[in-house]
């Protein structure tokens, strides 16, 4: 792959790279085209399908998580990707001898809150797996999901501060029909727990109403509190966090007021769900 993109970069060719762990979903795909409309029909466009295990914690789902190459396979070809890049983990981290992986990539601010907070070692697991696609792939632009809205802004903090030549570019968060963000573990979800886990995105809307019919700042603890009851009418939801913070620095706030951020996660049954939006 790094030979590739070498040879494509002595000859000028723009890289858009789009990073993903696979089971591809429209969200994907969106920030595939969203590449291609950078680079343009004379450049490239990379996607990489690689379930990271050093982004999963020892009691999380790395050995459960869907893949279904083949499938990707066809989606990234009809989506006009030109490259699928799909290392092992063992090229990725080699365990033995000589080549035994040992250096890691962290960020100490933006990682320590959030999903920080939750998962202790998975922004870690983050940006030095991105960093290690970075110098793989080479891209000149990079396309992530707002979705994952924090780990956006850590790979932006990263890029700035390691100083890697490349552009970072956030797309909006693909969204079903009912308002649940599109999301790979979304098959983990029974038919019930499915329709209970629309209450993310109810509760994404409910805080924006409540903020934009307000006539000041409002509390973020007691939109916390009204929120986290609103969730708990479904019975199969648990609320792990919901934060209000201001957009890219990612710095907790108080007092919430129209565009600030909100991100939550949320227990459906088994399934660990995240959301988040600016209001
Ligand atoms: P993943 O395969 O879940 O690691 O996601 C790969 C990339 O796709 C990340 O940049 C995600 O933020 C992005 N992504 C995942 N789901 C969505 C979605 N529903 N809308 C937009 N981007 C998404």
């Amino acid at each position: 792959m790094q030979a590739l993109a070498l040879d494509l970069r002595r000859k000028n060719t723009q890289i858009g790279f789009v990073p993903t762990m696979g089971f591809l979903h429209k969200g994907h795909l969106r920030l595939m085209a969203r590449a291609r409309q950078l680079v343009g029909n004379n450049g490239v466009v990379v996607a990489s399908v690689f379930v990271n295990p050093t982004q999963f914690g020892p009691a999380e789902d790395y050995s459960t998580y869907p893949r279904d190459l083949a499938r990707d396979a066809r989606l990234c070809r009809e989506a006009g990707v030109d490259i699928m890049f799909v290392p092992t983990a063992a090229q990725m981290y080699p365990k033995q001898g000589r080549k035994e992986f040992s250096t890691f990539v962290v960020e100490e601010k933006l990682s320590r809150s959030m999903e920080g907070l939750s998962r202790p070692t998975h922004f870690r697991g983050v940006t030095t797996v991105v960093a290690k696609l970075f110098n793989l792939v080479l891209p000149t632009v990079a396309v992530f999901g707002a979705k994952d809205w924090q780990q956006a802004m850590i790979v932006r903090r990263m890029v700035a501060d390691l100083n890697f030549p490349v552009r970072i570019v956030v797309a909006p968060t693909v969204r079903e029909p009912d308002g649940l963000a599109m999301s790979s573990r979304n098959q983990y979800l029974s038919q019930d727990e499915r329709r209970q886990a629309t209450i993310l995105w109810r509760a994404i809307c409910r805080a924006k109403e409540i903020v934009r019919s307000a006539s000041k700042p409002v509390s973020a603890h007691l939109l916390k509190q009204e929120l986290a009851m609103l969730i708990s009418t479904q019975p199969a939801a648990q609320v792990d966090y919901i934060e209000f913070f201001q957009s890219d620095t990612l710095d907790p706030l108080e007092e919430v007021e129209p565009g600030a951020h909100i991100a939550m996660a949320v227990r459906i049954g088994r399934t660990r769900l995240i959301d988040n939006a600016k209001l």
